[in-house]
């Protein structure tokens, strides 16, 4: 039964949805299964966006084995660094090149150390 009380009909369909569970995750993935396209097209724009960036770069973190007690402070850190720590060289986000930024942690205590080029990651701090 609907409500006049905008309050007790948010709390009426909240209820619904956990008494209908099974088929409200049915009905959301028949959605995305009929309009796979806009998902796609949706996805791809949110992982463009800076929320969508930071989430997916804090995934390739954790990913990697990568610990610390505040993944948005050390987003931000990183993000904060245009040089590479160990030589200085600009560095470039991007993959495949060698000033390509890269933040190098301990692998033994996944605590995070220094961001530096692709060229200190691989051939100096090893
Ligand atoms: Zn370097």
């Amino acid at each position: 039964m609907p409500h006049k009380c905008p309050i007790k009909h948010a709390a009426c369909c909240k209820q619904w949805r956990l008494d209908n569970i099974e088929k409200v995750k049915q009905d959301i993935k028949q959605w995305r299964l009929d309009n796979i396209e806009k998902v796609k097209q949706d996805k791809k724009q949110y992982n463009q966006s800076d929320n969508g960036k930071k989430i997916q770069k804090i995934g390739i973190w954790k990913h990697r084995g990568i610990i610390t007690d505040d993944y948005e402070f050390l987003y931000e850190w990183y993000n904060s660094i245009n040089n590479c720590l160990n030589c200085g060289v600009d560095l470039i986000n991007g993959t495949g090149v060698s000033n390509h930024k890269h933040l190098d942690h301990d692998h033994t205590t996944g605590e995070p150390c220094i961001v530096v080029c692709g060229h200190c990651n691989l051939h100096i701090l090893k």
